[in-house]
């Protein structure tokens, strides 16, 4: 079954995942591979332990704003006049 990566909007084939964590939502090789290395740096950077749920839950957000499903926290506070490109 093909499906739309929900990133780059590139479609993939579903049997080409093999990691079941990316099958949460649909997210091509090319962006899972992108995000997991964008992971071990937040985690590197925040010092994120995955043995503690608060951690995880945090690295979640940045999967979520990573992946566009989640708008960075703050930025709407920030740049209260941006208007859409
Ligand atoms: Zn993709």
């Amino acid at each position: 079954m093909t499906k739309s990566c929900v990133k780059c909007g590139k479609t993939f084939d579903e049997k080409m995942i093999d990691d079941p964590a990316a099958q949460k939502y649909p997210s091509c090789p090319d962006c899972w591979k992108e995000w997991t290395s964008y992971a071990v740096m937040v985690m590197n950077e925040m010092r994120l332990d995955m043995s503690m749920p608060e951690h995880r839950k945090a690295l979640r957000k940045y999967e979520k704003v990573f992946f566009g499903l989640e708008k960075p926290e703050g930025e709407l506070q920030k740049n209260p006049d941006k208007k859409p490109i």
